[in-house]
């Protein structure tokens, strides 16, 4: 039997309070009962990886224990903007260079195709959650000039994707901001994130998986037909298989030198009057460092972010909640000429990003039956649902595909 000894990392996830938890149906109840019964399957964690997971494996039939140290879905998840990007943080022209075209072109491919696979589930199983199709425009900025941002876009359309270049005329004329270059692309979404986790956790829970909160897992350990796992509170849980979808609390066994923990901000206005209709559709981030990126959301507010920082604990200084969300702001109005006023909410959070920006999915090192999901990065609710799908195969013996390249690096 192997056994690990683990301390699991510990953050406040969030500062300040994102609009999501504001809003109807962003969390379900869980029971308080840890009853031993054998599981298929241990989920630990109830964010959006652990309720994308969850679906994936209850819809295999499986029985199904979801634990969580916090309530449901009041992780990181509510903390997020929900751009649902086919956009992986790095570039596709960049990543080739990294990691081979083969392998870039096959994360970019996919980040694409899960996409479009989120929305129809979410369709399928009808949550409501304020997904729809967004294109989205990725401005020219200190990161990548206009003339890398065509070879950019010349790029994704070799593979197939979509990514319209707009040289800075089309820019001014079409959405008024003074840039350089831009791509323009269609395969991207926006949800309220907190009502999509909390959708999945629902659906899971009519296929009969039990949701038990607070559980927090501390220990873990490899068994002849399974895996055990203890709690803080001395329990032995035990199930076929677990996966951890811990966020960016993730234990001892999964830590991987490409990982770093980084600090972000953001912030929603009141709903704006006035607002250009372009707005309404298209969501904007920006080639540069730090970065801003905004979108709107059906109440015509407008929700941005951006100007992270290295530090993994400077996101929980008040001061810096105060100073960071008014230049959010003063940045959108230097782009878009869009005055928000006072944010009705702002919040900040830790983030993860990974050297080559792709998420972790894998088998931990050293079990067979203890999987990870850490979709890290700007387009971390695409890889939570690129996860699902990897994991609930592997779970299921099958090989995916793109398996390779998600593994621990
Ligand atoms: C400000 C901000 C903006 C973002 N914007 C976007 C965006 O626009 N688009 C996008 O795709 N992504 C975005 N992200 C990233 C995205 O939000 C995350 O990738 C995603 O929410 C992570 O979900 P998760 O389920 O993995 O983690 P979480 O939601 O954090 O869930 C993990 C859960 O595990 C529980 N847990 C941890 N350890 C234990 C333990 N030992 N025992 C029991 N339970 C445990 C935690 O309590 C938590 O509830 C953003 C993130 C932030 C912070």
């Amino acid at each position: 039997m192997t056994k690990h000894k683990a301390e699991t990392r510990k953050d406040e996830l969030r500062s300040g309070t994102p609009l999501w938890v504001r809003t109807s149906h962003s969390t379900v109840d869980a029971s308080s009962e840890l009853r031993h019964d054998r599981f298929d399957a241990i989920v630990v964690g109830a964010g959006i990886s652990g309720a994308l997971m969850a679906e994936a494996l209850t819809r295999a039939g499986r029985s199904v224990l979801i634990v969580d140290r916090r309530p449901p879905v009041r992780g990181s998840t509510p903390a997020s903007t929900a751009m649902i990007q086919h956009e992986i943080d790095m570039p596709l022209t960049r990543l080739r260079r990294k990691v081979g075209a083969d392998r870039a072109d096959r994360a970019w491919l996919r980040s694409a195709k899960s996409v479009d696979g989120l929305q129809a589930l979410v369709k399928t199983l009808r949550i409501d959650c304020q997904m729809r199709q967004r294109p989205v425009l990725y401005l020219a900025g200190d990161d990548m000039g206009a003339r890398a941002l065509a070879a950019e876009a010349e790029a994704r359309r070799e593979i197939g994707i979509t990514a319209d270049y707009l040289k800075h005329a089309d820019i001014v004329s079409h959405f008024g901001i003074d840039r350089t270059g831009a791509i323009l692309s269609q395969a991207s979404a926006s949800a309220n994130p907190a009502q999509l986790a909390a959708g999945l956790l629902q659906v899971a829970l009519s296929r009969q998986a039990r949701l038990v909160s607070p559980v927090e897992i501390t220990d873990m350990a490899e068994l002849p037909s399974g895996v055990a796992l203890a709690t803080a509170k001395g329990e032995v849980l035990v199930a076929g298989h677990a996966v951890f979808c811990t966020g960016y609390e993730y234990l001892p066994q999964m830590k991987s030198t490409t990982h770093r923990v980084t600090s972000t901000w953001a912030l929603a206005s009141e709903p704006v009057r006035g607002l250009p209709g372009w707005l309404r559709d298209v969501m904007v981030w920006e080639a540069s460092d730090p970065y801003l990126y905004f979108r709107s959301d059906e109440a015509g507010r407008v929700i941005a972010g951006g100007e992270d920082e290295k530090a993994a604990n400077s996101n929980s200084d008040p001061q810096k909640l105060s100073t960071k969300s008014k230049t959010i702001a003063a940045k959108l109005e230097a782009l878009t000429g869009i005055k928000i006023g006072k944010p009705a909410y702002r919040w900040s959070a830790p983030f993860s990003v990974t050297d080559d920006g792709l998420p972790i999915i894998d088998r931990v090192p050293g079990f067979e039956r203890v999987f990870t999901v850490m979709g890290f990065g700007g387009n971390g609710i695409t890889f939570s649902m690129i996860g699902a799908e990897i994991i609930s195969a592997m779970i299921a013996g099958r090989s995916d595909p793109d398996a390779d390249l998600f593994r621990f690096r």
